[in-house]
C-alpha cells in the first residue's frame, strides 16, 4: 500500500560538474532498471534547476532541502517553495535537524514551511528526531511525538506529506539505529498520525528512516513494518551506494 521512497539529501555538497554527474548517473540507472521504490535527489539549492533539467523525463524526482514559509518578499538568501516547484522540484525537505540547529528553526516554523510547500504543490518531507542526550534521558518517544504534533502541516495527507525520523545521533556518525529502535519510533509516529489524521491517512503516509543508512544496513531497515523508505545523506553522494540502497527495496 505504501510505496517506498528512497531520498538522497546531498546537503551542502556538489557543484555543477559532480552534481550533474551524480544526478545523471542515478537517472541512467533508472533508465535500465525499475527498482521497487520512488527515487528522489535533493541537491543544494544552487544546483536544483540544473539537476531538474538534466534528469527531466527520467522518473527521478528532484527536491529542495528547505523552503521559506512565504511565497515571496524581503527574505534575503531564502527560496520559496513556489520557486522550487518552478524549477521542477516535486518534493522539499523541511525541518532537518541541521536546519533546526544551524538556523534555530522551531516546530512552528517547520510547520509553516511544510504548509507553504503543500500550497506550492510540493510534497513536504517533515523531519523529526531526538538527540543522544534525549534518548539517554528516556525521552525519545515524547520528543518525537511533540516534534511531530508541532511540525505536522494543516491539511496533511499521505499524498502531500512524508515524515522522516532522523535520530540526530545517527546522522553522519556511522552509528545507525538498530531495527528495534527504528521500528519502535516509527510505530509511535504512526500511532500519533492515527490520532491526528485518522487511520486511513496515517496508514497510507510514508515514514522514512534517516541516519547512516548504507547499502549494508538498508535492507534490514527497509523491511521493517513501519519504515517506508530512507532519507540518505553520505551514501546518496555515490551513484553505486545510492543505487544499491534503491535496489534493496
Ligand atoms: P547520513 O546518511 O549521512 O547519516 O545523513 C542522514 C541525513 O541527515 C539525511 O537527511
Amino acid at each position: 500500500q505504501r510505496r517506498t521512497l528512497i531520498a538522497g539529501n546531498w546537503k551542502m555538497n556538489g557543484q555543477k560538474a559532480d552534481g550533474l554527474a551524480l544526478a545523471k548517473g542515478v537517472a541512467e540507472k533508472l533508465a535500465g532498471a525499475k527498482p521497487n521504490c520512488d527515487l528522489l535527489v535533493c541537491p543544494p539549492t544552487t544546483l536544483v534547476g540544473l539537476v531538474a533539467e538534466a534528469v527531466k523525463g527520467s522518473g527521478l524526482h528532484v527536491g529542495g532541502q528547505d523552503c521559506h514559509a512565504k511565497v515571496s518578499g524581503a527574505h534575503t538568501g531564502d527560496s520559496s517553495a513556489a520557486a522550487l516547484a518552478d524549477l521542477g522540484c516535486t518534493y522539499v525537505i523541511v525541518g532537518h535537524s541541521e536546519r533546526r540547529t544551524d538556523h534555530a528553526e522551531s516546530d512552528a516554523v517547520v510547520k509553516a514551511k511544510a504548509e507553504a510547500a503543500i500550497a506550492a504543490g510540493l510534497v513536504a518531507i517533515v523531519c523529526i528526531g531526538e538527540t543522544l542526550a534525549q534518548r539517554d534521558a528516556g525521552q525519545t518517544i515524547e520528543v518525537n511525538r511533540s516534534q511531530l504534533v508541532g511540525s505536522l502541516p494543516a491539511g496533511a495527507t499521505a499524498a502531500n506529506t512524508v515524515i522522516a525520523y532522523e535520530p540526530v545521533w545517527a546522522i553522519g556518525t556511522g552509528r545507525v539505529a538498530t531495527p528495534a529502535q527504528a521500528q519502535e519510533v516509527h510505530a509511535a509516529i504512526r500511532a500519533e498520525l492515527v490520532k491526528a489524521l485518522g487511520a486511513e491517512a496515517a496508514g497510507a503516509m510514508r515514514i522514512l528512516y534517516g541516519g547512516s543508512m548504507k547499502p549494508d544496513n538498508a535492507k534490514e531497515l527497509l523491511a521493517l513494518p513501519d519504515v517506508d523508505g530512507g532519507l540518505i545523506g553520505g551514501a546518496s553522494l555515490k551513484v553505486a551506494d545510492f543505487w544499491a540502497i534503491a535496489e534493496s527495496c
